[in-house]
């Protein structure tokens, strides 16, 4: 079995990192990706970088993961921007060294030689972080696509981008499912290419408060979004306890 999982956008929610972990192991997964954002927004920034640096899995850089290391003051709102500044202090030499080394992006080989893109933002200018809302923003992702498939995070909602050589659109039908059962699974074709946003571990923003992540099946050839419930009140009481705006525990329970 070659069960790969992949993670975005944890910015520092050790509960919810904790219940995806659990929740992929049950699935069996083998192998793990992270699609960058380990910190910012939530309270536990060092012990969410310890736990996916240790893993010394393929991980990519996120623009928090960036502006922790060099603030730029660009494109970040005020609450943002304060719980970048109380992140930085919560981090040493060495973690924000590993921080500063991750690349914008990678190509990954599993163990059964299949390969497949990893980005946070898309492939045409990963350091401009760009949003990619809608199969209009996706379009100029795909020519810069070299692989079947390429899993990227950033809009902290899921979705599934489809090309067919010619054209970007979205793949409602595979992915309305996630909102009715909370899971979805569907078998790409081999004739198309698939931009595919995981959604975000630790900070939801699609109305699910539930964490969020995907699983590549290579075997199988599947690709699954799932939902994990995880405790939601826990990481808001942490929020609370250090200090950090209470909009970013208000926010968890709607998951915007
Ligand atoms: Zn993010």
């Amino acid at each position: 079995m070659a069960r790969t999982a992949i993670i975005s956008d944890i910015h520092a929610n050790y509960h919810a990192l904790s219940a995806v972990i659990e929740d992929m192991r049950s699935m069996q997964c083998t192998d793990l990706v992270c699609l960058g954002d380990v910190v910012g927004y939530n309270a536990y920034p060092s012990k969410c970088l310890n736990y996916v640096r240790d893993l010394n899995c393929p991980v990519v850089k996120g623009n928090h993961d960036e502006e922790v290391v060099t603030p730029s003051n660009a494109r970040m709102n005020s609450t943002a921007r304060e719980a970048m500044d109380w992140t930085r202090n919560q981090l040493d030499e060495t973690q924000l060294s590993w921080l500063a080394r991750l690349q914008y992006q990678r190509i990954v080989r599993t163990d059964t030689g299949t390969t497949f893109s990893i980005v946070h933002s898309s492939l045409d200018h990963p350091k401009a972080w760009n949003y990619i809302i809608n199969a209009s923003d996706a379009s100029n992702n795909f020519p810069r696509q070299f692989s079947h498939i390429c899993f990227h995070g950033h809009t902290h909602a899921p979705k599934i981008f489809v090309w067919d050589g010619k054209h970007a659109s979205e793949d409602y039908d595979n992915l309305h499912p996630l909102y009715l059962e909370g899971f979805t699974e569907f078998q790409p074709l081999s004739d198309l290419k698939y931009f595919i946003n995981v959604g975000s571990v630790g900070q939801p923003r699609d109305s699910d408060p539930r964490a969020c992540y995907g699983i590549y099946d290579t075997d199988l050839n599947l690709i699954i979004i799932k939902r994990v419930e995880y405790d939601i009140r826990a990481a808001q009481d942490a929020i609370r306890s250090v200090g950090l705006p209470e909009y970013l525990a208000e926010r968890l329970e709607k998951g915007i």
